[in-house]
Order: structure tokens, then sequence, then C-alpha cells
């Protein structure tokens, strides 16, 4: 149980895939030692330390690095276990006590599993000798504020932020001007725009789902296909989206992390632009924690929505893969993210929603589950990096 910060339990580290020299191993022991108590460290080589109001956030069963899910319960406990408090509560809660809430703003990266189980005191030890550890010393303790921030920056930023990620808390606008889809251009257009979302089939014939499409396709401008919602397997969302092209009706794909690697999303998202595919909604998705049993694996996500936003809008707009690649023809993207309208903390879902915006999400799609029928309101204005309410769309949930 850490001593100075609210985290409820103790829990293991990661170990490393190979074994590292003694003198990394020895360091490595040190550092658990000292930061597991202190700060619930679970050695992930990629720390954020400093950004998290010095609790670390892999004491997330999901691994969530920019922030809480959906599933943080009414009393602010975790929903994959429920004998603890929200990591990201916590974190939020401190955050405010220190004054730090601007800092969770910034969009943090994925983990780098090359570095994962060892110590990162040795990276901390080279960025100060490369800033100058005289002058490292001297402004840490000088009282100019700005000096200090950016000394600190210089050697914590650094690490935080490697160069194939450079995560920040800034807004980016779409790096274009024509919209990609019908339904961009609809909702910027300033269109009362109504959406559906159905649900994908349980078996492997889609009669009853063209049929659905048929039944919905007069009324609404696109249509959104779940991704084995309730972590309970459905036909896939990418398929669904193909026979909604082949109908003639827009769709919106949505991908959640929890079935996602970073390279399965940047591979599926070039090969559905390809298909005609534009609009992506990026979700975390529900824990196999409650999903049907046996158990898939709960306890981590490759990469999470905000990561998910970031990297498909670098795609985008700068033409490169994560791994800095870069590509001849980018892919189109409208990007779409989920908010639920209900949420336990409202200031810490603000936040958690303002940091996806940053990220790159064009709108917003809170879903408010009414029996059959969902509501959502698409927040155009999210496109311009505004937060104001100005459509509504009508979601009908087909059975
Ligand atoms: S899984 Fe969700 S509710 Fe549980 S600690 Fe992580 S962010 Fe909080």
């Amino acid at each position: 149980m850490s001593v100075f910060t609210p985290s409820r339990r103790w829990q293991p580290a990661f170990y490393p895939f190979k074994k590292e020299r003694f003198g990394r191993r020895f360091l490595a022991k040190t550092e658990l030692f000292l930061k597991g108590p202190l700060f619930g460290c679970r050695m992930y080589g990629n720390c954020l330390l400093q950004e998290t109001a010095f609790i670390c956030p892999m004491e997330c069963p999901k691994g969530m690095r920019n922030g809480h899910c959906g599933g943080i319960t009414p009393s602010k406990n975790c929903y994959i276990d429920e004998s603890r408090k929200c990591i990201w509560y916590c974190i939020y809660k401190w955050s405010e006590k220190m004054g730090r809430e601007e800092m969770l703003l910034e969009v943090l990266p994925p983990l780098d599993w090359e570095k994962v189980g060892t110590e990162t005191w040795s990276d901390v030890v080279r960025q100060i000798r490369k800033a100058g550890t005289t002058k490292f010393i001297k402004d840490i303790f000088s009282k100019d504020k700005l000096k200090k921030s950016k000394t600190w920056d210089s050697v914590f930023k650094t690490i935080r932020q490697p160069d194939w990620w450079q995560g920040d808390s800034d807004h980016h606008a779409p790096g274009y001007q024509r919209s990609v889809s019908e339904f961009e251009k609809r909702l910027r257009s300033g269109e009362f725009v109504i959406a559906t979302e159905v649900t994908p089939p349980l078996s492997a014939n889609t009669e009853k789902l063209s049929k659905d499409i048929e039944s919905v396709k007069p009324y609404v401008t696109a249509i959104n296909y779940t991704d084995s919602s309730y972590a309970r397997p459905r036909m896939s969302s990418i398929v669904c989206n193909k026979v909604a092209l082949d109908h003639d009706v827009e769709p919106v794909l949505q991908i959640a992390a929890r079935d996602t690697t970073r390279i399965g999303l940047q591979a599926e998202i070039i090969g559905v632009n390809e298909l005609g595919v534009f609009n992506v909604l990026c979700l975390s998705g529900d824990s196999a924690r409650v999903g049907p049993s046996p158990r898939s694996n709960m306890t981590l996500l490759d990469i999470d929505s905000v990561q998910m936003l970031w990297l498909l809008r670098r795609m985008r707009d700068e033409g490169i893969y994560l791994d800095g690649r870069k590509m001849k023809n980018p892919p189109k993207l409208f990007l779409d993210a989920a908010s639920p309208p209900f949420a336990s903390d409202p200031a810490l879902q603000a936040l958690r929603d303002h940091k996806k915006v940053n990220a790159g999400a064009h709108f917003y799609r809170p879903i408010l589950s009414l029996m059959f029928m969902d509501l959502t309101y698409g927040w155009n204005n999210l496109i311009n990096g505004r937060f104001s309410i100005k459509y509504i769309s009508l979601l009908v949930l087909l059975l």
C-alpha cells in the first residue's frame, strides 16, 4: 500500500521480457523498492508521475494512461474491481488539491514495451546531464517559475513524450478543409442530422442486418455499428460497414480499444478507408469483466481511446505511422468520440472530454439508453474546439 498516495494496495511490478545487465537490474530493484510504496509504481518503464499527481496510472486494471474510462461507479470505484477507488478519480482529486489539473490535459503515449519492467532513473540522469547538472539544480531551486518549469520539462517531458509520440495539451484543428463524408458535410453545414446505431447480428447471416438497414435508410444520414458491446462477440463492425455501403448507406466504424493493438488499428484504418469508410468512432470498450465466462484479458489495453484519436489524427494530418514511416496516401477520417452524459463526476468527465477534443475528436456521441431508443447530442462545434451543443441526432437501437 502506498504511503503518500491513496492507492489501495500493493501490486506486483511488471517483469521485463529480456534479462537486463546486473547494474540495470539493481537500479530497477532499487527504483521499485522506493517508488513502489511511495507512488504505487508498477515499473512500466514509461514514467508519467509528474503529470499524474505522483500516482502511477498503471494501477488501473485497463492500463488507461489518459484518464478514466466510462466504467467508474457512482461511488467512484472501479467497475472491474469494485473494492478499490478508480485510480483516475484519485489522480484527479490529488491534482485538484495540488492545483495541477491542467497537467492532466497532456495526451500521454502508449507503453513502449521495450522499456516495460526496466528502470527510468538512468534516463533522468542522462537528460539532466544534457541540460547541464549545475544549471538544472540552480533552475529547480530558482524563484522564477517559468525558468523552473522550462528546465523541469527539458528533462521530464523528453522522457514521457518520446519523438514517436510528441503529445501535448493543445487543440489541433483538422488539417483539411473539404469534408471527407456526407455525415461530416451535413454537420459542418449546420443541418439537423439524424444518425442511428444498429447492433450487429449474432450469427454469420446478414439478412436481418440488411432488413434493419433498409428500414432506417430513408430517415438517417449515417449508421453506427457497435463493436462487440458488453464484451460479447457479434459480427465485426467492419463487415457491417461493408454491408451498409452495399445498401448505399453511410456507415460509422466503431473501434473498441479492448480488442485493438496499435498495429491492428493502423492496418485496419488504411484498409477500411479503401472500402469507403471515413467516419470512425474510437472507444475504450467495455472490459471483458462485464462479458461472459471464460473471461478474456481484463488487465491492459495496448492503446486507449485518447491515444487512438491522437494516432489517427496524426496519420490523417501528418501522413505518418506511429513508428514515423511516411505514407503516400494518408487516410481520410472524420473522428468521433463517446461520452456518458450522466457521468458520476462531471468535472472529471469534462477534463477527459476536453482531452479527447485536443487529441482529435470532431464530435461527441453521448448515448442515453432509453429502452430501445437512444438520444445523442452531436456536438458539431467540437470541430472548432468549442463545447456547445448544437445538433441533436436521434439514435434508434435495432435489436
Ligand atoms: S478500469 Fe476504468 S474505472 Fe477502473 S480504474 Fe481504470 S479507469 Fe478507473
